[in-house]
């Protein structure tokens, strides 16, 4: 097949391929294969032996093995539904080969008495016997060039036979000739000189493969490039968007920055220099600024609105709350107090009457700031002039979504994402590539690190003595509940039973929240939290993370070994934002596995949450790290950020110079499209949908 042939094979829909039934092209939809190169991704999961054949004395229980025997005597029952038996022999032995549903004929055919068979099989002993049933594979001795291979094996779905799947894939790696390298030489030599159709029939047909082979590393970095370079034209389009220059003088945020009662630390600064430089430009701005919980994101966004509105145009900014909502609108009415700038919020909770006036103001340019909840993108709202959103994202955008804030605005409005997502470093290009990114690494000087402790739960009497202290002075206190195998039922009852018995202590002084309350009931016990109605609030993980409880120093944190380090990181953030010391006491069960003792210790010693999430990654596997699992955003199938660290650093180095010159990436559509990526770019558009 030629090049341009192969490519077209391989997108083909999978009942392009013959012999197979609409019952197995069910199957494999179930399994989500629907193109023909669907079939390459899904690796052997491992491989049986069957280049040597065992003798019956040398038999392992449980073992696919294959034997060399013949059949001596036949046992067929005289009652339906009872197994069909084989005795057969070597000269060491003797083994059953049992079938059920089996028909006599059948069974003559295949193991005619006292000729030599292989077959191939599990063993299992019973009634004192060897035996296997149901055989894998049997065929005459002289056609044992046919057994006597190793044999890829497949995570198939019930259904599908293993024999049947590798006819499939057979029929695939036949087709795929040769294509057109598509890497440059020096990242071919880099990659240990091997090309892709080599790479991937070894995959499926060597069993020495591992992840660290030359050829799972060359589908690896094909797969990291892919990824990044999708998010290379994504932002390379929209930044090439030309927007109309937002003039403005820098007077009104230096006079917010002024009116700080703290200073600005270094990276505050070189970030909000970097967005003004992309708002003052004639590009559309696509920045991320991120940086971990506590870090001061919040004021550095306010004086990009402050920099925004000066020069006439509106902002928006969305919080994934209502109370959060609030807690910003209320910040800005601080900050722009002195200001003639007009704020407004806008939430699911506005009434009616308030929002038809929003709308208007909006409409006629009155309204130079609203925050709000999702309800701020609605139909009804139509800016006049919108230059900024800004997102306060606590949940996890995809590029997709990304994509689609940015068609949101139209190209004249400038987009600031935030993020306190703590990404390991191999991950931040892959996550965020699409963006440009400002980070905060440091925390404001007078923030304390939070003192981080660890106890058995059987000391539960001193947690409580040590509350109490804690409360006569004035502090609040956080009491995370056990995440139960992530059941939400459990969760609530779990939390529900703290509740109670915490209540039996502190009487009415405590709170309660978890996902079963709906939004109004969570913010009722929130406010009642902020304005210390309470001093104890139990919760679920639901709390919410970017609320700033000044007054709540302490938190802690039930059976804290079930929670991933990156997410025990997160929740401790509650506490410590302001200029009291926070304390986190991470509770856990007696019997901690060394694992969990080293996440524990972790965190104990750390405050840094990019490191944490390096850790993590390490512990855990990445799979789970970011969350992805939940979220569906699964970056990788192949590559693997641990294992192929030197891949993703090669890529970076890569991703550069193939930006150098635009004319590159044609080179790689192909690629894109193996990896289902070459629909993405496609969906940036000019048109403003609000
Ligand atoms: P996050 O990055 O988690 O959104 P915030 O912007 O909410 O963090 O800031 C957390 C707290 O730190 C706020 O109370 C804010 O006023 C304060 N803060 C921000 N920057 C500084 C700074 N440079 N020095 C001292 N405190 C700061
Ligand atoms: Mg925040």
């Amino acid at each position: 097949m030629n090049q341009s042939k192969t490519q077209d094979f391989l997108f083909q829909k999978i009942k392009t391929l013959k012999g197979f039934g609409v019952k197995i092209k069910k199957l494999l939809k179930k399994k989500k294969i629907d193109k023909i190169s669907d079939l390459l991704w899904q690796l052997p999961e491992g491989f049986t032996d069957r280049t040597n054949t065992q003798k019956l004395n040398k038999l392992e229980i449980g073992k696919v093995t294959t034997i060399k025997v013949q059949a001596t005597k036949y046992n067929f029952p005289r009652i339906r539904n009872l197994p069909s038996k084989v005795i057969c022999e070597d000269e060491t032995g003797k083994i059953d080969i049992v079938f059920f549903n089996s028909r006599e004929g059948y069974i003559k055919k295949i193991l005619p008495l006292n000729e030599k068979t292989i077959i191939s099989g599990k063993i299992n002993f019973f009634k004192n016997r060897y035996q296997m049933t149901n055989p894998q594979y049997m065929v005459p001795s002289n056609k044992e060039d046919y057994v006597n291979k190793i044999i890829p094996k497949y995570g198939l779905t019930e259904g599908l036979t293993e024999k049947v799947y590798r006819k499939l894939i057979d029929q695939v790696l036949e087709k795929v000739s040769n294509l057109k390298e598509w890497h440059s030489n020096d990242i071919v030599k880099k990659l240990g000189n091997v090309e892709w159709q080599n790479s991937i029939c070894n995959l499926h047909k060597d069993k020495s493969n591992d992840i660290n082979s030359k050829y799972y590393r060359r589908i690896a970095y094909d797969e990291i490039l892919a990824n990044l370079l999708v998010l290379s034209q994504v932002r390379q389009r929209i930044k090439k968007f030309k927007k109309i220059k937002k003039k403005f003088d820098e007077s009104l945020s230096r006079k917010i920055i002024i009116n700080f009662n703290f200073s600005l630390t270094e990276n505050q600064r070189k970030a909000i220099n970097e967005i003004n430089n992309d708002i003052k430009s004639e590009f559309k701005m696509f920045r991320l600024l991120q940086g971990d919980v506590g870090s001061g994101k919040t004021i550095v966004a306010f004086t990009a609105a402050a920099n925004v509105i000066k020069s006439n145009w509106q902002v928006a900014l969305m919080a994934p709350t209502e109370i959060l909502a609030n807690q910003h609108y209320q910040l800005a009415l601080k900050i722009f107090k002195f200001t003639n700038v007009n704020i407004k919020i806008l939430t699911g909770k506005t009434d009616i009457k308030e929002k038809k006036n929003i709308y208007e103001d909006l409409g006629n340019g009155k309204i130079n700031f609203l925050i709000g909840t999702h309800s701020l993108f609605q139909k009804k709202t139509n800016f006049n002039k919108l230059g900024l959103i800004i997102i306060d994202e606590q949940h996890k955008f995809g590029v997709k979504q990304r994509i689609e804030l940015s068609n949101k605005g139209g190209k004249n409005c400038d987009i600031l994402l935030m993020s306190a997502t703590p990404i390991p470093r191999t991950l931040i290009l892959s996550t965020y590539g699409d963006m440009d990114v400002s980070r905060i690494l440091e925390k404001p000087v007078n923030r304390k690190n939070i003192i981080t402790l660890s106890k058995p739960e059987n000391k539960i009497d001193e947690i409580i003595v040590y509350i109490k202290k804690k409360i006569s002075q004035g502090t609040q206190i956080f009491w995370v509940c056990p995440l139960i195998e992530e059941s939400k039922k459990l969760d609530y009852s779990a939390a529900v039973e703290k509740y109670k018995s915490l209540s039996n202590i502190f009487k009415d002084r405590v709170g309660l929240i978890h996902g079963n309350l709906k939004k109004d009931e969570k913010n009722v016990v929130l406010n009642k939290f902020l304005n210390k109605s309470y001093d104890i609030l139990v919760s679920t993980t639901v709390i919410e993370v970017g609320i700033d409880f000044p007054n709540a120093n302490v938190i802690i944190i039930e059976n804290s070994n079930k929670f991933g380090l990156s997410q025990l990181h997160q929740i401790r953030g509650r506490v410590g934002r302001g200029k009291e010391q926070g304390t986190c006491i991470l509770l856990y069960k007696n019997n901690l596995s060394i694992n969990a003792k080293k996440r524990l210790r972790i965190l104990k010693s750390s405050n840094d949450g990019f490191l944490i999430a390096e850790e993590d990654m390490n512990l855990r596997g990445f799979g789970d790290v970011l969350g992805y699992q939940q979220s569906g955003i699964k970056l990788y199938k192949i590559a693997d950020p641990i294992h192929h660290k030197d891949l993703f650093e090669i890529a970076e180095e890569d991703i550069k110079n193939i930006e150098l010159n635009e004319n590159n990436f044609k080179k790689y559509n192909f690629l894109l499209k193996l990896f289902d990526k070459a629909d993405i770019v496609n969906q940036i558009s000019l048109e403003k949908t609000i």
